[in-house]
């Protein structure tokens, strides 16, 4: 049987090299070199118990036993394995600050920030001037009240976990009045009624979906109200026969009782957008100067800074919550600080921020820029998806996203891709979808109206010499 196979050039069992004599071999060098002994012992195991099984299933073709041939699939299964998880892509989502693919993206200088905060001992929670213990909020906190008026500041993990120490702080087994117009789910984990409970909190549900008027908070306050509190409708809008209580009424209100008003502003801008042709959102600033007495906001979203919640408001309440051990538990690590504080620092010099602070200049990359580029890779995308497609340089709209300015949307330009074929587009779409993801560095579009929308946005000029060099060969 042995003989019959080795004459069709198949091996059996019996002619498997041996783990000892293949971990010798010259082939498996550089394998060795690059993944260490455990890993590639390993992987050759398995590699020979297939080809053990296979030997005595019918016969493995005498090649595949040979070092190099080994060699090369135990590299290929190692080098696989380490391939990070987390990996660059090319945003073409039109979505700006998209939640799914990492939100806002740092400017150099936090980059820089975060690198030496890496790789040197820093003065997270040491006072440089006294030689004493100091606090890791005292990084930031003067900047925070500078750039937005408040008295007093803090940081935690993301505005989520702002939200829940503020209400876990200022009232735990206490009420908080919240208009049902603003009772917002952002991202399916977030919603306030969850997360009021989950403070310890009791939620007075107030007015309508579509109106509330000043009178419902009024009526609602009583003996338990700890706050009023507004929402940020990041998601969604409410159009239509609509009334609600701006941040000033309800601070007005608030006060007249003695009690706190409080705004989960959600994405949060320091400057007035409108400045940079973009669509009006109330700053931080002015909901300060509204008379909030507590404001919170996302670090990743309009701030353009990395992942992170920041309270901003009136020193005893900031003080309140800084003694709760709930903020020990949701305190940001060094590498969110290092990232923040020079993110907060662009913001001083307004006149230079939509060149310097990524975000913003994505948000307001000039039509002049993208829809030349958008003629430019037309071609490119076209030879790389093949004669089945057919790809034009087209406007489209992009959008902010992270629930900032939901409605709003920016003209941009991109590339339709349709199917040219006969027959149901959906498959083929699907199929160009899954190549251009496959790259390695992927691509994502989205598709709809059967087509692959790929909006050149976020795809900034000097990043497109390496996206042409990705898509140079025809796609398999
Ligand atoms: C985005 C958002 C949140 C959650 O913020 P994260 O930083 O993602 O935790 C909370 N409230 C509102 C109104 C938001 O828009």
């Amino acid at each position: 049987m042995a003989d019959q196979l080795s004459g069709a050039g198949l091996a059996a069992a019996s002619d498997i090299p041996s783990l000892d004599r293949l971990l010798n071999a010259e082939a498996l060098r550089p394998a060795l070199a690059t993944h260490g002994r455990t890993q590639v012992v390993a992987a050759l195991r398995r590699d020979l118990e297939a080809l053990r099984k296979r030997a005595l299933d019918g016969g493995v073709p005498r090649h595949e036993l040979d070092a190099a041939a080994v060699a090369a699939r135990t590299s290929a299964a190692l080098d696989e394995a380490a391939r990070p998880r987390l990996r660059a892509v090319y945003n073409l989502t039109g979505t700006v600050l998209h939640t799914n693919l990492g939100r806002a993206l740092l400017p150099d200088e936090a980059v820089a920030s975060v690198l030496r905060a890496l790789t040197s001992p820093a003065n997270l929670e040491f006072d440089l001037d006294t030689g004493g213990r100091g606090d890791r909020d005292d990084l930031i906190d003067d900047l925070l009240c500078e750039l937005t008026g408040a008295e007093a500041a803090t940081v935690v993990n993301n505005n989520a976990a702002a939200v829940l120490l503020m209400l876990n702080a200022l009232a735990d087994r206490r009420e908080v009045v919240v208009s049902r117009g603003e009772l917002v789910e952002i991202g399916g984990a977030f919603r306030i009624p969850d997360i009021m409970k989950r403070a310890g909190a009791k939620l007075v549900e107030v007015g309508t979906t579509n109106r509330t008027h000043a009178a419902d908070y009024e009526n609602a306050i009583g003996p338990r109200t700890a706050m009023l509190m507004k929402v940020h409708c990041s998601n969604y809008a409410v159009t239509g026969f609509t009334k609600s209580v701006g941040v000033a009424d309800v601070a007005a209100l608030a006060h007249a009782r003695g009690l706190p008003a409080t705004v989960d502003l959600g994405s949060g801008t320091l400057v007035d957008l409108t400045q940079f042709g973009l669509p009006k959102e109330d700053t931080v600033r002015e909901t300060i100067a509204a008379g909030a007495d507590l404001v919170t906001f996302s670090g990743d979203k309009l701030l353009g800074g990395p992942q992170a919640g920041l309270l901003v408001g009136r020193a005893d309440l900031i003080r309140k919550i800084k003694k709760n051990p709930l903020k020990r538990a949701l305190r940001v690590g060094k590498l969110t600080l290092a990232a923040l504080e020079p993110v907060l620092q662009l913001y001083r010099a307004p006149e230079f921020l939509a060149q310097r602070l990524t975000t913003l200049r994505l948000l307001t990359r000039p039509m002049r820029d993208i829809q030349p580029q958008a003629e430019r890779l037309r071609g490119v995308l076209a030879h790389a998806a093949g004669p089945s497609y057919a790809v034009e340089a087209v406007p489209m709209f992009s959008q902010i996203g992270s629930g900032a300015l939901p409605i709003d949307q920016l003209p941009s330009y991109g590339l339709a891709v349709r199917y040219a074929g006969s027959g149901r587009p959906g498959r083929h779409l699907d199929r160009l979808e899954t190549q251009l993801r496959r790259l390695p560095v992927p691509v994502i579009g989205r598709i709809a109206d059967d087509a692959l929308w790929l909006d050149l946005r976020c795809l900034e000029d000097r990043d497109e010499a390496a996206f042409t060099a990705q898509l140079a060969e025809p796609l398999a």
